[in-house]
């Protein structure tokens, strides 16, 4: 495989195509966090159910909170420590709650889009010594193979105006541009790490181009 650059370094590269959404279902959800309207989308002809989580009254509005949330069973489910994403899902819940309107889209593409088998692969590949984005190499991945014209096509559909993403990645916030999503400002979104993540974020700090200060992080205890 080439060389590869980093995501944020890497030329302009058009949107190949739009992806097209169905709406499927909407019901009330609530949860510990508060109270949401779940809406269930398919995409593009293929099997896999895409939500969104829908706070307050997002149609036709500016600078919704919006928190673009790729699946990681591992993570917000088992409570893994090698990934911060369940404390990240935990905490884009809580900020959507505290404001009058906002969204979490949880888009089925576990791993960075490699998958659950490959993910646990790469795992295997980082306890022999590789960092993360080397195992995905190795594996002959991208850096990240996350496509977000989904969430675009599913904002679209939500009739949001202009969105406020939360948001450490530069990839997601021009992914979504080049999907003609307006982005009206990203907000900073970085949870306490244990010492499992402090590796995957520096990598992903480093290697991303995310925006996350790994010195500055509080470091949560690892026991629990
Ligand atoms: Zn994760």
């Amino acid at each position: 495989m080439q060389a590869h650059l980093p995501s944020a370094l890497e030329p302009f590269r058009p949107a190949t195509k739009q992806s097209r959404v169905e709406l499927r279902s909407v019901a009330k959800l609530p949860t510990e966090f508060g109270d949401f309207d779940i809406h269930v989308f398919s995409a593009d002809g293929s099997e896999k159910e895409h939500a969104a989580l829908v706070h307050g009254d997002v149609f036709g509005a500016d600078g919704v909170v919006t928190r673009l949330h790729s699946e990681c069973l591992t993570g917000d489910v088992f409570g893994s420590l090698r990934c911060d994403c369940g404390p990240q899902l935990d905490r884009s819940m809580r900020e959507v709650q505290s404001s009058p309107r906002g969204i979490i889209l949880y888009l089925r593409q576990e791993g960075r889009g490699i998958g659950l088998a490959n993910k646990i692969r790469a795992y295997k590949l980082q306890e022999e010594g590789l960092d993360t984005i080397d195992a995905n190499r190795a594996l002959g991945f991208a850096d990240d193979e996350r496509d977000y014209g989904i969430a675009a096509a599913m904002l679209r559909t939500l009739g949001v105006r202009s969105i406020d993403l939360m948001t450490n990645n530069p990839d997601k916030v021009a992914q979504l541009e080049r999907h003609g999503i307006r982005v009206a400002s990203r907000v900073a979104h970085v949870v306490g790490i244990t010492d499992h993540a402090r590796s995957y974020l520096e990598t992903k700090a480093k290697k991303c181009g995310h925006y996350i200060d790994v010195g500055a992080l509080d470091v949560r205890g690892t026991g629990g």
